[in-house]
Parts: structure tokens; C-alpha cells; sequence
């Protein structure tokens, strides 16, 4: 059972996976909001047939999975739709998140949230970390990745919370501009200090 819960973020191509991979090498539990999120709409939960109620059966693929795609155009075009959709979800999502952090079996757990700004999800957590990144960095390091245009990059980073929002509620900060061999010693001395901490909330 984990005393401490730690909320990982950052903006688009920040470098949170490869973080949340270092955390999880060193044997901490790392929960993604992003597969939590997915597994909660899977065939047979009860989030999905809310969904089937209000969108009706379209909104399936052949297999009784979820038309992700059908369902942000939906959304996409219709506030409320899209406020009824997060109102199903987001209490979901932030359950869920804290009860597998709390359950984890490590002394301390990750929760990896990319919009744990946006959607203020820092007020669940004990610590928040932000993986921070210049725009100029997340550019360059998701057009490597995906393949994708500068100003699709552009509009996704615009749409985020800007780094001084980030930064502003960081307890920790993860830098994130440099080379990737400079991640490990900052995330081992992360570890170290997260370990120490749960141990004081045991005690207390
Ligand atoms: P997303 O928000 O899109 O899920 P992310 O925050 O998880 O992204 P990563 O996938 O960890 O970011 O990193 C983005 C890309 O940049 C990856 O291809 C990763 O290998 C690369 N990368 C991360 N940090 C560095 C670095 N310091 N130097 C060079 N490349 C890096």
C-alpha cells in the first residue's frame, strides 16, 4: 500500500513517459490516467452503456468496442455534450486514480496525468511533479516522433496549460531541456526524497 501519491505532468512530448519509465524501473507503481481512462469505456462497464444510452448504437464499432473517433466529433462540435460526457468520466477517472494509487504495492505511486493541470487534479494528489520543457523542445521532439506537421504540434501545445501554469503549481520539477542522460540522476534524487516522505506519512 503506497503513502504518498505523486501526480507526473507536462505538456505534449515533455518527456513524461520516459520519466514515468525511470520511476517505474526503480519498481515505483506508475498509474496512467490515459490507459485508466480507456479501460473504464472497455465492452461491459457501466460507463460505456451510459454512453450507448445517449449516443445510441452507433457509437459501437462491429466488436462492441467504443468509436473513439465518432465520439470526439460528436463532442468536438457540442458543448454540452461534451460537458455531459465529462461528467460521466472525470468523478470516474479521479476515483479510480486514487484508489489504484492508494492500493499500489510500492511505498510511494506515480500517477501519470497529462491534463492534471487543466482539469485540477492536483488537489488528489500529496505532491505534483511537472516535467518541464521549452515549446521550442516539445516541437521538435514530437515531430520526430509522430511524423506530424509544426502547427498541428503548435495547436495542441496552445491548447495546454502554458509552462508558467505548470510550473506555478510544481512542488517538483523535472528539467526536461537538456539531454536525455541528464533525466536519471534527477529522477533517482526524486525517488530518494519521495521515499523519505513516505515514510514520514506512515509515521504520522
Ligand atoms: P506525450 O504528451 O505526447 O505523451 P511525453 O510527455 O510522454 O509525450 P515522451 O514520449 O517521453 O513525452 O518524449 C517525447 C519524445 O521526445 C520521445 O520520442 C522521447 O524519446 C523524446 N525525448 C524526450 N526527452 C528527450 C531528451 N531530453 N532529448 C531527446 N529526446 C527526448
Amino acid at each position: 500500500m503506497s503513502h504518498l501519491l505523486v501526480g507526473l505532468t507536462g505538456g505534449i512530448g515533455s518527456g513524461k513517459t520516459r520519466v514515468s519509465d525511470m520511476f517505474a524501473k526503480l519498481g515505483v507503481s506508475v498509474i496512467d490516467a490515459d490507459i485508466l481512462a480507456r479501460d473504464l469505456v472497455a465492452p461491459g462497464m457501466p460507463a460505456l452503456r451510459a454512453i450507448e444510452e445517449k449516443f445510441g448504437k452507433h457509437i459501437l464499432d462491429n466488436s462492441g468496442m467504443l468509436n473513439r473517433r465518432e465520439l470526439r466529433e460528436k463532442v468536438f462540435s457540442d458543448p454540452e455534450q461534451k460537458h455531459w460526457l465529462d461528467n460521466l468520466l472525470h468523478p470516474l477517472i479521479r476515483q479510480e486514480l486514487v484508489k489504484q494509487g492508494k492500493e499500489a504495492p510500492s511505498e510511494y505511486a506515480i500517477l501519470a496525468v497529462p491534463l492534471l493541470v487543466e482539469n485540477q487534479l492536483n488537489k488528489l494528489v500529496d505532491r505534483t511533479l511537472v516535467v518541464d520543457a521549452e515549446p521550442q523542445q516539445q516541437l521538435k521532439r514530437v515531430i520526430n516522433r509522430d511524423d506530424v506537421s509544426e502547427e498541428h504540434v503548435q495547436s495542441i501545445i496552445s491548447h495546454q496549460a502554458s509552462r508558467t501554469e505548470r510550473l506555478a503549481i510544481a512542488d517538483d520539477v523535472i528539467d526536461n531541456n537538456g539531454e536525455l542522460s541528464q533525466l536519471q540522476p534527477q529522477v533517482q534524487k526524486l525517488h530518494e526524497k519521495y521515499l523519505k516522505l513516505a515514510k514520514i506519512s506512515v509515521k504520522a
